[in-house]
C-alpha cells in the first residue's frame, strides 16, 4: 500500500469506478465539455452545467455518487429550474454500506479532523455493551464518535455492526442540527436499544473533555465567619439581671 504496509489476502476486489454515458449526447454542439470519466461540471448549489439552463445531478457529475444523494440533487436542481423555493442540501450525508457486518459513516473521519487540524475527542460505545446487544448475542460491532473539543459539536459519526445504516441517522440528525456531545449525555434514549449506544458512546467522551461552567455544580458560598464583636465593658443583660437578684 502507499503507506509501505503489506496486506495477505485470499481475493482482491478491483473497483474502477463509474463512467459517464455522455459519449452519444453530443454535448459539445451545446457547448459543453466533459472530463476523462464522461463527467460533467456543475455548480454544486443549482446543480447547473456551464450553460445555465442545463442541470446535471447523480453519477454524471460525480461525487459521492449514491442513490441517496443524487435523488436530492435532482430535487433540488428541478426546484430550481422551475423557481420553487426550497431549502438547501444538508450538508452532512451518510455512507452506508450494506455488507456483513454493515459500516455507516456520515460527518468528518479522524484523518480529515488531523488534516484540518481541529481538536477533538473520541467517544466509543461497544455493542455488546448495550442491553440490546447481550438480547440479541452481538459480540461485534461498535459506534465511534468524534467531538470537537472547542465547540463540542458532534462532527463524525462512524458505525460498524448489526443495524450501522439506519443508526447513523441519529448522529446525522444531530451534526445536521448543529448539536453537541450533551446532547447524547442528557438524552434518555429507548431502553433496551441499539441506539444506547450513543449514550455510551456520548458518555465516553464526556467524562474525558473538560466541564463547560454550565454544568458545574453552584455550592452555595460559604458563610463569612461572623466578625468578632468588640470588647464592650457593658456586661451583658443576664449578668446584670442575676447580679441584682442576688443583691
Ligand atoms: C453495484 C452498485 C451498488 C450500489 N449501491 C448503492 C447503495 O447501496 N446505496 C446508494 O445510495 N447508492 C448505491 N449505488 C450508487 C447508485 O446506484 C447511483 O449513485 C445512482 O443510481 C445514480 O443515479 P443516477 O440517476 O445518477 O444514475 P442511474 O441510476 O445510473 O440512472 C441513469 C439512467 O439513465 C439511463 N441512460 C443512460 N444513458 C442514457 C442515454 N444516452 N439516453 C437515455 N437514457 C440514458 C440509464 O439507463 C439509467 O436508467 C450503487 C451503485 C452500484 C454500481
Amino acid at each position: 500500500m502507499d503507506n509501505g504496509r503489506h496486506v495477505r489476502s485470499e481475493m482482491l476486489l478491483f473497483a474502477a469506478g463509474r463512467m459517464g454515458n455522455t459519449d452519444g449526447l453530443n454535448l459539445k454542439s451545446v457547448g459543453l465539455e466533459t472530463d476523462h470519466r464522461g463527467r460533467l461540471s456543475v455548480e454544486r448549489k443549482t446543480y447547473q452545467t456551464e450553460v445555465p439552463h442545463i442541470y446535471a445531478t447523480g453519477d454524471v457529475i460525480g461525487h459521492p455518487s449514491l442513490a441517496s444523494t443524487s435523488l436530492q440533487q435532482g430535487r433540488v436542481a428541478a426546484c430550481h429550474a422551475l423557481e420553487t423555493p426550497t431549502l438547501p442540501e444538508s450538508p452532512w450525508y451518510p455512507y452506508g454500506i450494506y455488507s456483513v457486518p454493515e459500516m455507516s459513516t456520515c460527518g468528518m473521519s479522524e484523518e480529515e479532523l488531523q488534516e484540518r487540524g481541529i481538536n477533538y475527542e473520541i467517544g466509543v460505545a461497544r455493542f455488546r455493551e448495550t442491553s440490546r446487544g447481550h438480547i440479541m448475542g452481538l459480540e461485534h460491532g461498535m459506534l465511534k464518535m468524534l467531538i470537537s473539543l472547542k465547540t463540542r459539536r458532534v462532527l463524525g459519526v462512524q458505525i460498524v455492526g448489526e443495524g450501522a445504516t439506519e443508526l447513523i441517522h441519529i448522529g446525522q440528525a444531530v451534526m445536521n442540527l448543529q448539536g453537541t456531545v450533551d446532547y447524547f449525555v442528557q438524552n434518555t434514549f429507548n431502553y433496551p436499544t441499539l441506539a444506547e449506544a450513543y449514550k455510551i458512546a456520548g458518555l465516553d467522551a464526556f467524562n474525558r473533555m473538560p466541564i463547560p461552567d454550565e454544568f458545574k455544580v453552584k455550592k452555595p458560598a460559604a458563610k463569612a465567619a461572623p466578625k468578632a464583636a468588640p470588647k464592650s465593658r457593658a456586661k451583658p443583660a443576664a449578668a446584670r439581671a442575676d447580679k441584682k437578684a442576688s443583691k
